[in-house]
């Protein structure tokens, strides 16, 4: 057994924090086995706003420390995952000058409620949001763009309605428009660090975890399939469902109290060439009525991301839901900055919803909750054992390389390396994107994709989504019927690759978190039929027809409408 001379780490749940500690264990010289009980990056992953950003307004809540490991990991994401993570400008429009500051000063020694008594009705003015901005430039070190103070209304910047912000700031911050990827492309790099170092490394989504309290851990797929093994430690990385894991399957482990509150946060993803258009290649990053905060960003050639509403959420973050309110909400804050291209709700083509692991017993507004992250450890279980609460996307693996070295010391092992300066696998080396255009396009070849079918189209969108892994995506010859997607320009053979090599197991862990056919606009019901059929011939057949069902869950989960464009003969 490979590395059998190690310490083993069971990490239960496959987001982005789990993902980023499976693969920090193996760098630092453990065996791991990561278990989902859904699919990888299935969570509040998928449902955050999406950016590595050090966090402007968190300055305002004394969380210095904080915003600088966020400024450092920004950073370094940018280096090493630069087909996943880039730099995005941001617009911050102003209404008045002086107003903010004395509720910031407020903010900063604590006092939340003076700090609400003196907000104005104008939001932070410029002296407020200029003295944030540089201390963020201060913070973000030598390398990255200053904020600049620009004069609303100038070509090139977006077109925020001047009459009610008159004044207006850019700065820089950075996307991650897929940490669905990011995160599956964390554990392609685990399991490849362990091969290579001799030491283990399984990942199993779609797995329940049980442990006993005397230590006996228990895995079972969904085919029903069990497992008994020994582990010599295991953390717990379930994000907002700590608690519920902790009273429920990780039982064993002993814990008292409860450890996450979160609060839900809702976006809109709307369809709307003028509005994208508005936004001149920044996001904005603004005030709204009621003085929170409000994203609108361009998300990808066509569409614009608006988040997010922050409101307490008791009950399991798998029926959080954007409801009409928040809906109404967001579009209204949209519209407010930009009247002359206020989106309706007709524009609205999806919506998406997720809880912010945060600690519990937070105090003062939800805003006000610390972001930082803490490795709880449960002294009475029967093996080391911890949770991980709270976390950002941004600080995803710093908080892996502080949870690895204190994991190691628990266990008395020294820690052999770590992933600062390691870029992930789909980071494109020399000769960038169009390099591998040239190289995916070769394998689109052999896969059957010919020049008419739009083969230029088909390897840049593979480059887009796969990243350096698009000509590994794309080899091994064709795969059973059309050569690509029906209604899009991704290659069929891509559906293999993630089954075989991405842990893929279901049509809606392909459309969600592998190919992100999910933020196609709009997604045809052939797109999701050729999906299911690789993945049936992958399969060997003889599984239920996933298609129906998916249809009717996108609708229900995140209001998106599947078009029907099949021959009117194959409807059902
Ligand atoms: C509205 C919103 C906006 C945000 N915006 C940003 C942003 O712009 N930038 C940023 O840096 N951060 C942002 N965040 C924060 C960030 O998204 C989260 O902190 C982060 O995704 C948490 O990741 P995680 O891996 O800890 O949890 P999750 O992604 O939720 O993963 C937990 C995993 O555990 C699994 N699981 C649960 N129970 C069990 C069980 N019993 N057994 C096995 N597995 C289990 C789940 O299936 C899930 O896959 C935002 C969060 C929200 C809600």
């Amino acid at each position: 057994m490979p590395g059998s001379d190690r310490p083993t780490v069971l990490v239960v749940g496959a987001g982005i924090n789990g993902a980023a500690l499976a693969r920090e264990l193996v760098l630092a010289g453990c065996n791991v086995v990561v278990a989902d009980d859904h699919d990888i990056a299935a969570g509040t992953t998928a449902w955050s706003t999406r950016l590595i950003h050090g966090g402007l307004r968190y300055l305002e809540y004394g969380e210095v420390s904080l915003v600088r490991e966020s400024l450092a990991e920004r950073a370094r994401l940018v280096r090493l995952a630069p087909h996943l993570v880039a730099p995005l400008p941001f617009y911050l429009p102003v209404q008045g000058r002086w107003g903010g500051v004395a509720a910031a000063a407020a903010r900063i020694v604590g006092w939340e409620r003076l700090a609400r008594r003196w907000s104005g009705p104008h939001g932070r003015g410029s002296i407020a949001v200029g003295l944030g901005l540089s201390l963020y430039d201060l913070l973000s070190g030598g390398g990255w763009p200053r904020h600049r103070r620009v004069r609303p209304g100038t070509a090139g910047l977006p077109a925020v309605d001047t009459t009610r912000f008159p004044r207006g700031q850019v700065y820089v911050d950075a996307q991650l428009r897929f940490p669905e990827r990011f995160t599956v492309e964390l554990l392609v790099d685990a399991a490849a660090a362990a091969a290579a170092a001799g030491r283990s490394c399984r990942i199993l989504p779609h797995t329940a975890v049980r442990i006993g309290s005397d230590a006996t851990v228990d895995l079972e797929d969904r085919a029903g399939h069990g497992e008994r093994m020994a582990v010599d430690a295991v953390v717990n990385v379930t994000g907002a469902w700590v608690d519920a894991a902790l009273a429920g399957p990780l039982r064993g482990l002993e814990a008292d109290g409860r450890l996450v509150g979160g609060t839900k946060g809702s976006h809109l993803v709307i369809d709307s060439a003028p509005l994208h258009a508005a936004l001149a290649g920044h996001g904005v990053y603004a005030e709204a009525a009621d003085g929170r905060p409000v994203f609108v960003l361009p998300f990808g050639p066509r569409l614009v991301l608006v988040g997010t509403t922050d409101i307490p959420w008791q009950g399991d973050p798998w029926e959080a839901r954007a409801e009409p309110p928040e809906i109404a909400y967001l579009l209204a804050a949209a519209g407010r900055l930009f009247p002359d291209h206020a989106p309706t709700a007709d524009d609205v083509v999806q919506h998406y919803c997720g809880v912010r692991p945060l600690p519990a017993g937070g105090r003062g507004t939800p805003a006000g909750i610390t972001r930082r992250h803490m490795l709880v450890r449960h002294p009475r279980a029967a093996l080391p054992a911890w949770s991980i609460v709270g976390g950002k996307l941004t600080t995803c693996r710093s908080l892996a390389e502080s949870a690895a070295r204190e994991i190691l010391a628990a266990l008395g092992r020294k820690v052999e390396g770590n992933s600062r300066d390691r870029p992930l696998p789909g980071a494109p080396a020399a000769g960038g994107t169009a390099a591998l255009v040239a190289a995916t396009r070769a394998g689109l070849i052999a896969a059957g994709v010919a020049a008419g079918d739009g083969l230029e189209a088909a390897a840049e969108r593979t480059v887009a989504v796969f990243g350096a892994l698009a000509p590994a995506a794309v080899a091994g010859g064709p795969v059973p019927g059309p050569a690509l997607l029906p209604a899009t320009h991704l290659p069929a053979a891509v559906v293999r690759y993630c089954v075989r090599r991405e842990w893929a197991r279901s049509l809606a862990d392909l459309v969600e978190r592998r190919l992100m056919l999910l933020f196609d606009s709009p997604l045809h019901r052939t797109t999701l039929d050729g999906v299911a059929a690789v993945l049936a011939a992958e399969r060997g057949g003889g599984e239920a027809d996933e298609v129906g069902p998916l249809v009717v869950d996108l609708e229900r989960r995140y209001g998106k409408r599947v078009i029907d464009d099949r021959q009117p003969d194959r409807r059902g």
